[in-house]
């Protein structure tokens, strides 16, 4: 199996295979590929990989996720983990051992269950919601309101600059006060309503670094069920417009940020499956030595 970018080579963007969609025209078959959820975990089959319809105990409540090359795929909403057979395990250790288009598809099962369970009624007029036949939208029959899974865009930027006394490119990295503080990341947010991707880029550096950079470059995006339901993070690269400046933190943020040599990189980064890995791996290789 690949793991991902790093393992198979292709951009996170360029992973083929999985097609959403929301299709109810047939029921699920038994050999159709299933994705019970319980809370933030996801259940996997004896191998390891995604169960199928027929192992599982009938009576499920099946919601279409899409195809995997072709094949149906469903989630479900299990209200009690303990009543089905197999290893519960979280989205991200999941996404280190499957395929590209496989981890896409076990975000998208966490993302719609959730939304399908904090999206039952109408925020408007209190009724319950239906389903919207064919599309992954829940409708109100009293007023007509009709709500999608929300997508929250966040974005991620690789900052480098020139190497200091004719030395390697310089790529900025940091510890975030939150989430797994061990790992040397990218400064990263979420895109606020009414700002364009390039206009957070440039937001997030200067509140979370204090630095300002030159137009961001847009690379690769890549759906991140870690971070909650519906979100996609979109990746870009960007220099420093001052190579002397260094960086400040945020401490609500983040609790450390420096320059790497791109030859010596520390060794804690995100796991190769990651956007942040891949653009982390592309400035390095890009810089020229
Ligand atoms: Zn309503």
């Amino acid at each position: 199996m690949t793991t991902g970018p790093a393992g198979s080579g292709d951009t996170p963007s360029g992973r083929g295979g999985f097609l959403p969609g929301a299709d109810r025209s047939r029921p699920p078959a038994p050999d159709d590929l299933a994705l019970p959820v319980a809370g933030r975990k996801l259940l996997t089959g004896p191998d390891g990989g995604l169960p199928r319809i027929g192992g599982l105990p009938a009576g499920l409540d099946w919601v279409p996720l899409g195809t995997l090359d072709g094949t149906p795929a469903w989630a479900a909403e299990v209200a009690d983990p303990e009543s089905v057979t197999g290893r519960w395990r979280g989205w991200r250790s999941l996404a280190t051992e499957l395929p590209g288009p496989l981890a896409d598809l076990a975000g998208r099962a966490l993302a719609v269950v959730t939304w399908r369970r904090t999206h039952r009624w109408c925020g408007a007029c209190r009724t319950e919601l239906a389903d919207v036949p064919g599309e992954t939208a829940r409708r109100c029959p009293g007023c007509g309101l009709t709500v999608f899974v929300p997508l929250s865009v966040a974005v991620l930027v690789a900052i480098t600059r020139r190497g200091r006394s004719g030395g390697p490119d310089e790529l900025l990295l940091v510890r975030h006060a939150y989430g797994p503080t061990e790992l040397w990341a990218l400064v990263a947010g979420f895109v606020e309503a009414g700002e364009s991707l390039e206009a957070a880029a440039h937001r997030e550096v200067g509140e979370e670094v204090g630095l300002a950079i030159g137009r961001p470059g847009y690379v690769d995006s890549q759906p991140w069920a870690m971070s909650g339901p519906g979100t996609l993070l979109a990746g870009f690269t960007a220099t420093v417009t001052d190579p002397d400046a260094e960086p400040v933190v945020d401490p609500k943020e983040l609790t450390e940020a420096r320059w790497f040599p791109v030859d010596a990189l520390p060794a804690e980064l995100p796991p190769a499956y990651s956007l942040s890995r891949w653009l982390i791996d592309a400035a390095a290789a890009r810089a020229p030595r």
